[in-house]
């Protein structure tokens, strides 16, 4: 059980009305000095968002690929394995959700080892674990990929943005392929001026600050000019590893706010806060 109550919305959101803090950064230290750079002027430049679980729904996703790994590994093994695999992978079973975890964190790549691992702890071999991933693999991400559910409207925000001068970038755990088609079916494609997945060669998996860095300098962009806006702490550690601006938690993913606040500068309900969060001169 949490030892603290549920904040509301209202509670949740207080870091957005704080203005000071975002211009000068979360206070630390006795003498209260900025843990961060102040950002240059009150406006960001970039902003860097994370996929799942802050552009669109993680659990309409991810529930129905894994169900569809999980029953393929079973009919091929004969083994029951969906209750261990689905912990794995971070699902919650006494809470019915998706917490932190490999799902929401981790690569593809790492995704599939942890099948493998996980097979051979069932008895079978490192040659047949690999065999079977594998196969299953294959025939799971040609089918499943195309639950996106937007959360608020990721495409007009990135619009938005881009109209008053903030320059968008997507950086996300999930594979290139998959991500370029969540992307075209949201229509937000045009909008997005860099995108780093999971399978990109010369990238680190969050919470390195690597892929950050990447973005802000393929995008000529001061990283204490540019902020990331996530839904996991492995999104804040990104943010904070490459001493971005300011790290954005929202509350769409799987992450709480009790999760989220000790890695976030600013939590906020979803991304439709982040408009007024990053661009404060601008009115709707
Ligand atoms: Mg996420």
């Amino acid at each position: 059980m949490p030892t603290s109550p549920v904040p509301t919305v209202r509670e949740a959101m207080r870091h957005v009305y704080d203005a000071s803090l975002w211009r000068h950064g979360p206070r630390s230290g006795r003498r209260r000095h900025p843990r961060h750079r102040p950002v240059v002027g009150s406006k960001a430049s970039l902003v860097i968002f994370d996929k799942d679980g802050t552009l669109i729904c993680f659990n309409e996703m991810w529930t129905p690929w894994v169900t569809d790994l999980v029953r393929g590994l079973e009919q091929k093994t004969g083994l029951a394995l969906r209750e261990k695999i689905f912990t794995d992978l971070g699902y919650d079973h006494a809470a019915s959700k998706w917490r932190s975890g490999l799902m929401a964190e981790a690569t593809m790549a790492q995704v599939r080892d942890q099948l493998k691992t996980r097979l051979q702890q069932e008895g079978l071999s490192a040659t047949d674990s690999n065999r079977t991933v594998d196969s299953v693999w294959e025939d799971t991400t040609s089918v499943s990929r195309k639950q996106v559910k937007p959360l608020d409207d990721p495409s007009t925000l990135f619009k938005l943005l881009r109209d008053v001068g903030v320059k968008v970038a997507v950086c996300t755990s999930d594979s290139r392929a998959a991500t370029q088609q969540c992307l075209r079916e949201m229509a937000a494609e045009p909008f997005i001026d860099l995108l780093v997945c999971g399978d990109d060669p010369n990238t680190e998996p969050k919470p390195s600050g690597h892929n950050a860095l990447l973005i802000c300098r393929a995008l000529g962009v001061r990283p204490t000019e540019a902020v990331v806006v996530g839904d996991t702490l492995a999104d804040m550690g990104m943010g904070r590893s490459a001493e971005l601006g300011a790290t954005v938690a929202v509350l769409t993913g799987v992450g709480g706010v009790d999760d989220l606040t000790p890695q976030a500068d600013h939590v906020v309900p979803s991304i439709k806060h982040v408009l007024r969060l990053v661009a404060p001169e601008y009115r709707l």
